[in-house]
């Protein structure tokens, strides 16, 4: 008879990877079921001319030494297990407009940014301490993300309610100031009309406490919590894809693969978006208001990105982030007309093991809405299963990068003479590697008026089948750490698993 695991958890993101460290640090057998060679899913690097290139983390915050991500990734042996840069202190993340000469700088550090923010902008030095003061009690209304153990996830539900944009434009009149405020607003990819507040503060606040990048790409962090997965018994299965999940008197019992393989479990873990997750349940089980109303929550937008190998010795490596906008509004715009794209550009140059003066690569990275691809979504393209999607589709690259590109020259005129080659992921890129419909950057989007509708509980209508990820808390390296907590205390208890990690991590408050 086929084994029977406590848990099969389907998909290897990095909630998937931390769900299977806990439960196995548990002492539960578990098995993980990932549909691409490359585990980690957003978590996996792409090499070029020996290049190593980040797909879908740039930068993470909180991880100065005792901060809170920093206790968590101890846990998980991620802060000795990976290899770390902290971004530059001064001016990590870098703002510029167009037709503006000025570069504002975010600093790291609350003081360190106030004092930066009021010598740019000297009449509102009170609205900028008013912004530190409030991003701070907003943050602090998360417990979890304190490693604070706490039966209640929002110490007051009221912050919930209030909006990122509303809050900066009740700061000040001074409109460039509240541009600069929001202007590393990708992080979060919402639209100022849904924006939550405490969306805003939480990625803000983490970054103050410790912006640091992995060196030698994301995946590392994948590698080492795999490797705890397997040091604690657990079993990871590549390039097994979950078709669907069998079910009997309203539980699951298996999940089923595309090779026609079947892993039986007491309990499911779904690390795949749930609209993708409820879509592998037979029709007559995912009936009814909750599928229904899960499943018609609106997804943040997609990305465009554009890889680019420098020539040696020819870009210098930057270690910080640069924000380029070129409109007015800093917050997603997902009604973007085609010939304005892009409003807004991020250029990071990724840190690698021989990294010195120079950049080996940089990325420059926009939204990009999936209808823009919407003539080539019949195709697909993945290592496992390979595809071109036509040459049209090359063409349609080719054209995005270049704006990309001459965007990017607004603030490196020089930009173009230091390319060597370009290399592009788009919304299907996403949609094909993640799962999800339309490649979305972070998944459902949260909206400030009603904020409770966002937060997706783990257990579902279905008893045995849980969910975790970035759908579930907050996206990023810190939201999908406290969904993996949020999951696994469902079986070990929220007090065990936040004492166990408080111990481990060597740090008592
Ligand atoms: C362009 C971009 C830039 C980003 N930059 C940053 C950043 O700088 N800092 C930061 O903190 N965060 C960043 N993020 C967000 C962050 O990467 C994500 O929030 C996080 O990695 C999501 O993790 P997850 O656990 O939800 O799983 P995901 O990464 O969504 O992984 C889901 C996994 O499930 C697998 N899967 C799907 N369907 C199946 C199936 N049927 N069978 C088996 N397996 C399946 C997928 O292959 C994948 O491995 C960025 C995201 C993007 C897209």
């Amino acid at each position: 008879m086929a084994q029977q695991f406590d848990f099969v958890i389907l998909g290897s993101g990095l909630g998937g990877l931390q769900c299977g460290y806990i439960l196995a640090d548990f002492g539960f057998s578990v098995c993980i079921l990932e549909k691409n060679h490359q585990l980690g899913g957003c978590l996996q690097v792409f090499a070029r001319e020996k290049t190593v290139f980040d797909t879908g983390v740039h930068y993470i915050g909180g991880l100065d030494h005792g901060q809170d991500l920093y206790r968590y990734f101890s846990y998980f042996g991620l802060m000795d297990g990976v290899k770390w840069k902290r971004l530059d202190s001064e001016g990590f993340d870098r703002i510029t407009f167009s037709g503006d000469p000025q570069t504002y700088h975010h600093d790291q550090g609350w003081d360190a940014f106030v004092q930066r923010l009021t010598a740019h902008f000297p009449s509102e030095k009170d609205a900028i301490a008013q912004y530190r003061d409030t991003i701070e009690q907003v943050a602090a209304n998360f417990p979890m993300d304190r490693l604070e153990y706490s039966d209640t996830d929002h110490l007051d539900p009221g912050l919930l309610y209030l909006s990122a944009s509303e809050f900066i434009n009740g700061l000040t009149g001074n409109e460039r100031l509240r541009d600069v405020l929001a202007g590393s607003s990708l992080l979060h990819a919402a639209t100022a009309e849904r924006c939550p507040l405490f969306v805003h503060a939480l990625t803000t606040n983490g970054y103050m406490h410790g912006a640091w990048r992995c060196v030698d790409g994301g995946s590392q962090i994948a590698k080492v919590l795999a490797k705890g997965v397997h040091g604690r018994g657990g079993i990871i299965h590549r390039r097994t894809e979950v078709t669907h999940l069998r079910t009997d008197g309203g539980r699951i019992t298996s999940a089923v693969c595309a090779d026609g393989r079947e892993f039986s479990a007491r309990n499911f873990i779904s690390n795949i978006h749930p609209k993708n997750t409820f879509d592998l349940l037979p029709p007559g089980v995912r009936k009814g208001p909750y599928f229904k109303r899960i499943t018609s929550l609106p997804n943040s937008l997609s990305s465009f990105s554009a890889h680019i190998v420098c020539r040696p010795g020819s870009f210098p490596f930057l270690n910080h982030n640069h924000y380029h906008h070129r409109s007015s509004n800093v917050f997603a715009q997902p009604d973007y007309k085609v010939e304005d794209w892009p409003l807004i550009m991020m250029l990071s140059t990724p840190a690698s093991s021989r990294t010195g003066e120079f950049a080996d690569g940089m990325t420059l990275l926009s939204y990009m809405r999936s209808s823009e691809v919407a003539l080539w979504a019949d195709t697909h393209n993945t290592i496992v299963q390979p595809g071109y999607r036509g040459e049209d589709y090359e063409e349609f690259k080719r054209d995005r990068t270049e704006r990309l590109i001459a965007a990017a020259e607004e603030i490196f005129p020089d930009i173009r003479s230091c390319i060597q080659s370009v290399h592009c992921t788009t919304p299907l890129t996403f949609r094909d590697y993640i799962g999800t419909d339309d490649g979305s950057m972070y998944g459902l989007e949260k909206d400030f008026r009603s904020p409770l509708r966002t937060f997706i509980p783990p257990h579902t209508k279905v008893s045995n089948l849980y969910l975790t990820g970035q759908n579930i808390n907050l996206h990023g390296m810190a939201g999908v750490t406290i969904s993996s907590v949020l999951t696994c205390s469902s079986f070990v208890g929220r007090k065990e698993l936040i004492g166990r990690i408080r111990s481990q991590s060597n740090e008592t408050r």
